[in-house]
């Protein structure tokens, strides 16, 4: 057995054992010792019964006197036993656990654990933790009684793997393949910090206190520095690409640019501007991160960039989540530089441009004025040479940019618009390019300053920290139940004064599923009865996206009154009239997540609300929901979803497991600040890993929550 064996064919380990640590993602041995306590209960002290204090919980010593099942009339089963340590006896009981009669015997000696209750004149435990008293059940690791003595950890359990058969596995495995824990961090790093064998033993079976806080400080650190090794090796990777040129900035130029806005860039946004600018005279290849509250202006600076692109003589590609944002920001793109004499073009690889269709499928309202938008293309292959036979200065799309079949010369910037990340395609992107263009990614999704720093440690980041001015705060209530009938009179008057709504049903499972969906229709159902006489539709990631494009386009043009939707579904488009944005179920979603729900709403010149429903008011719920009354700062948000939830929240990416730390927290500066000091102190000895050759291999096997 080694660090590697599938956990299933581990002796004493059985098929439905292994389907269960399967299930908490326990797969192989390594997986099983990494699989950390959650906590420890404290049965360090044995104590005679007669001086054990009631109501507290106890850890004794003792025998077995008597022990039987007995039937209640309810044909419930107890087992109940009497036990002696020499000082008094107690009862002991046990519920639906008849076996235990046949592994309990009069005069065994057994350690058991539990809280010491008073039942009528005698003293009892009720479902005592027990083991028994035999060499064969002290820990290998800590000589102690594994589950009733000293420091005992509890697990993240699954149904039917308790805590007590981990820490039996445990026991047996560990001495067995401790061998096989190498500890590849340099002396210098790990300091005063436990080596690594013993930091596993110390977190599976601590003796002490001591030993779980430096089992812990070890591991937690290794958990964080691997990250920042992996991220900061990228970050220089990338630095050491071959750039295209570096390029000029023509200030003269871009004042007349700046003149034809009809708005005065915001401090921030000239600040995050030049921080741009700086990468891109550096000659090196940019990879930036701006991160910017939805409505903060990150187009225009996007566009910017694509202006001194172009006047450096190279082409920018800029790539939007989906195809109706590409032609949003299409149209965008050709009213700010069109009339600098730039050709903007459009490629989204769609299917829908098919036959004599002479206008895209999602006419854009900021488009009205325009007519269509030229593309007078019979087939979905004439719209693609289109776009490359006449040299577009930008080209807007979806991921099909990344298309092989579009030639890719003078690429000089590559935008990124609201993804998350997307590593692998860009990095077999960029693989075939001799010389790298720069990239700027940008998001609305607030990212804290320690996630920053780990995930996002290979990306520089600048932030646009405020909105333009005059934008009017929205209104954020938290509507009780009692007060939900108020809330929709609200809706309705709003709507009769010709405002619109969006209505977000809660998700039922994290991703889109069925449920969500049906959950969705029966809500719609509801709302139609509420509002007999308002115009409604329904959009879910489950219809067609030519009904879902129908949908919107209703919505936009005014057609619907309340937009009903799930959370997940794109409804990132400009619709300014919108001024209420309901959500159902507030309490299943982040902070930041719903911030960035009610970042829908507030676009236009009147007063906005969001109102959050949530039929669970404890008043913890309560109180996390009514921070949105009173924080408008996404980024303020999203720590405190940090604080309260961790870190899957931030990103409404829970289920991807990516963002989410098996040991240490995103909440610890220090560690965060700690490890990424001994990632750079590693990498500035040795770029390459070369004097650390166990780093590198570790590395190399490091299944981190970085993409690669
Ligand atoms: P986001 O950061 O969400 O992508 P946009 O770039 O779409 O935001 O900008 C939202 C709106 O704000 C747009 O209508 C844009 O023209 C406008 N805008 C951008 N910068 C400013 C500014 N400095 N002053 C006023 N309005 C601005
Ligand atoms: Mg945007």
């Amino acid at each position: 057995m080694n660090l590697n064996t599938p956990l299933r064919h581990v002796t004493g380990i059985g098929y439905i054992q292994g389907r269960r640590l399967a299930e908490l993602n326990l797969l192989t041995v390594s997986d099983l010792i990494n699989h950390f306590p959650f906590r420890y209960e404290d049965f360090s002290e044995i104590v005679p019964i007669n001086e054990a204090e009631l109501n507290t919980k106890v850890t004794l010593k003792g025998e077995i006197w008597s022990i039987k099942n007995v039937y209640t009339k309810s044909r419930k089963v107890l087992t109940q036993a009497v036990f002696n340590d020499g000082s008094n006896s107690i009862n002991l009981t046990w519920f639906n656990s008849s076996y235990l009669t046949k592994s309990i015997l009069v005069g065994d000696k057994l350690q058991i654990s539990g809280k010491l209750t008073k039942y009528g004149s005698k003293l009892s435990i009720i479902m005592p933790v027990w083991e028994k008293l035999n060499s064969h059940q002290l820990s290998a690791i800590s000589h102690q009684p594994l589950h009733t003595g000293g420091l005992i950890p509890v697990y993240p359990e699954t149904e039917g793997l308790s805590s007590k058969w981990l820490r039996t596995k445990l026991s047996q495995i560990l001495p067995k393949v401790e061998l096989f824990i190498e500890d590849p961090m340099p002396e210098e790093i790990k300091g005063k910090m436990l080596n690594l064998k013993e930091a596993y033993k110390k977190i599976h079976f601590p003796q002490s206190e001591d030993d779980v806080k430096k089992s812990h400080e070890r591991l937690e650190f290794d958990e964080i520095f691997w990250i920042q090794l992996k991220t900061l090796i990228v970050k220089n990777l990338w630095k050491d690409k071959k750039p295209v040129e570096q390029f000029r900035i023509d200030n003269e130029q871009l004042t007349k640019f700046l003149t034809t806005l009809s708005f005065k860039l915001t401090d921030s946004q000239e600040k995050v501007l030049q921080e741009i600018f700086e990468d891109l005279k550096r000659g090196k290849p940019m990879n930036r991160l701006v991160q910017g509250e939805v409505g903060s202006g990150k187009t225009v600076v996007a566009a910017i960039a694509a202006y001194v692109a172009h006047l450096n003589g190279y082409t920018t590609q800029y790539m939007a989540p989906t195809e109706i944002l590409a032609f949003q920001h299409y149209a965008t793109f050709k009213k700010l530089l069109e009339p600098l004499g730039l050709n903007i073009g459009i490629y989204t690889g769609s299917r829908k441009f098919t036959k004599a269709q002479t206008h895209p499928p999602h006419p854009n309202p900021l488009l009205k004025g325009e007519g269509n938008l030229e593309i007078p293309s019979p087939s979905r292959k004439k719209v693609r040479m289109r776009g490359i036979l006449e040299n577009p200065d930008i080209i807007i799309g979806t991921h099909a940019l990344l298309s092989d079949k579009l030639k890719h010369e003078n690429l000089g910037l590559i935008i990124i618009d609201e993804q998350q990340r997307f590593g692998v395609e860009q990095r077999s992107f960029l693989r075939n390019k001799a010389k790298i263009p720069h990239f700027l990614t940008m998001t609305a999704t607030p990212i804290p300053r320690t996630v920053a720093l780990t995930l996002y440690g290979d990306l520089d980041l600048s932030i646009i920290s405020e909105l333009p001015k005059g934008r009017i705060p929205i209104k954020t209530h938290f509507v009780p139940g009692k007060k939900r009938d108020d809330a929709y009179k609200f809706i309705e008057q709003r709507v009769k004064e010709g405002e619109q709504v969006y209505l977000i049903t809660p998700f039922i499972e994290i991703s889109e599923t069925m449920a969500t969906v049906r959950a969705a229709k029966d809500e719609f159902e509801t709302l139609k009865k509420i509002f007999p006489k308002l115009r409604l539709g329904l959009l879910h990631g489950q219809l067609k996206s030519k009904e879902k494009d129908d949908v919107l386009n209703s919505f936009k043009d005014g057609k619907l009154d309340i937009l009903v939707s799930t959370s997940v579904v794109e409804v990132g488009v400009d619709v300014p009239n919108a001024t209420i944005m309901v959500i159902e179920g507030a309490e299943r979603f982040g902070l930041a997540q719903l911030h960035q729900l009610r970042g829908r709403v507030g676009r236009g010149t009147k007063q906005s609300y969001c109102f959050l429903f949530s039929t669970n008011e404890e008043s913890s719920v309560v109180s996390r929901l009514k921070n949105l009354e009173k924080i408008s700062d996404g980024l303020k948000l999203s720590e405190i979803d940090l604080r309260i939830r961790g870190s899957g929240e931030i990103f409404g990416l829970r289920q991807s497991g990516r963002f989410d730390l098996k040991i240490a927290s995103f909440n610890d500066l220090e560690l965060i600040e700690k490890t990424r000091a001994a990632a750079q102190r590693i990498l500035e000895n040795s770029p390459t890993l070369d004097i650390y050759p166990q780093l590198k291999v570790k590395l190399s096997a490091v299944d981190s929550v970085v993409p690669d």
